[in-house]
């Protein structure tokens, strides 16, 4: 299968791309822009940005400047933690659509679960959803517990819940609720940054699969249906971490995979970031 082709269905209906670069710290501007540029011509159609990367401007002007068409790519951003709050977010929310220059947002998320104020950070993306500026809304970094608070209330289930995940942190209690409930895990830090690419058993995968350490652990993601968003401003490793579509870890390589997990964040735990 193409990377373009391969994609999830959200629990409101549309599809999300089972692939996306992510921007995080590539540079407003040029840098983010070919970026962009040389994911879209490798078959990526999701680009995950935030208003805290400070590059929504480059983000929006690689969109509209891409060899393909606005609709056929998939955009997402995220509230920052000093925005958060009912009247705050929509202000926050306008912010990011005029530096993006796009009218609709593919997928707008609640940067981290502040807490006193996520749940009025929700009723604002609910309302945004419904007037039909966003086409989908859900949260990052939300454990099980700020999932089960933020549903005490909402109308919409979120579509996604974006966390740190790798072979070193698998989630699995967290991954089984968001399917139970309908949400959707994406995957960032997919690759942690490269720090676990000379790990002996991600090295024998790499030679027994004739792949790249990123292009196995991309590909284990595939597998658990996690959409991923690795990070590169490099084109050979941008169009490297697209070709994961075409080979399959067996089953028994998926599970000495996920026996890697030791509970390890290199980031901030949602519990207690600052
Ligand atoms: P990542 O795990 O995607 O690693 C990116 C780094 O790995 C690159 O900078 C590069 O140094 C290296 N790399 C990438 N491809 C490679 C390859 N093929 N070979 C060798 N090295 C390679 O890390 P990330 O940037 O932290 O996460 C990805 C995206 O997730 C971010 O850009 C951002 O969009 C999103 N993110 C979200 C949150 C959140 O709180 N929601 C937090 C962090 C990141």
């Amino acid at each position: 299968m193409k990377p373009e082709k391969a994609a999830i269905t959200l629990n409101n209906g549309i599809t999300i791309p089972r692939l996306g670069l992510g921007v995080y710290k590539a540079e407003d501007g040029s840098q983010v822009i070919s970026a962009i540029h040389e994911a879209v011509k490798a078959g990526y159609r999701l680009i995950d940005t935030a208003a805290v990367y400070e590059n929504e401007q480059g983000v929006g002007e690689a969109v509209r400047t891409a060899d393909i068409s606005r609709e056929e790519l998939f955009v997402t951003t995220k509230v920052w933690n000093d925005r958060q709050g009912y009247e705050e977010t929509l202000a926050a929310f306008e912010e990011s659509r005029e530096k993006l220059g796009l009218d609709v947002i593919d997928l707008y998320l609640v940067h981290w679960p502040v807490t006193g104020k996520f749940k009025d950070t929700w009723r604002a993306l609910e309302k945004l959803y419904k007037e039909g500026s966003v086409r989908a809304i859900g949260v990052s970094n939300f454990n099980i517990h700020h999932l089960e608070t933020l549903l005490e209330d909402a109308e919409v289930v979120p579509a996604v819940n974006q966390m740190e995940f790798h072979p070193l942190l698998t989630l699995p209690e967290l991954h089984a609720y968001c399917r139970e409930k309908g949400i959707q895990l994406q995957a960032w830090s997919p690759l942690t940054r490269g720090r676990i690419f000379n790990d002996p058993l991600i090295q024998e995968l790499s030679v027994k699969y004739g792949r790249s350490p990123a292009q196995i652990i991309l590909r284990w993601d595939v597998q658990k249906e996690v959409v991923t968003i690795p990070k590169s401003v490099t084109p050979e490793r941008i169009r490297e971490n697209a070709q994961i579509f075409d080979f399959e870890l067996n089953a028994g390589d998926m599970e000495r995979i996920d026996a890697m997990n030791r509970h390890h964040r290199f980031s901030q735990d949602p519990d207690t970031f600052v």
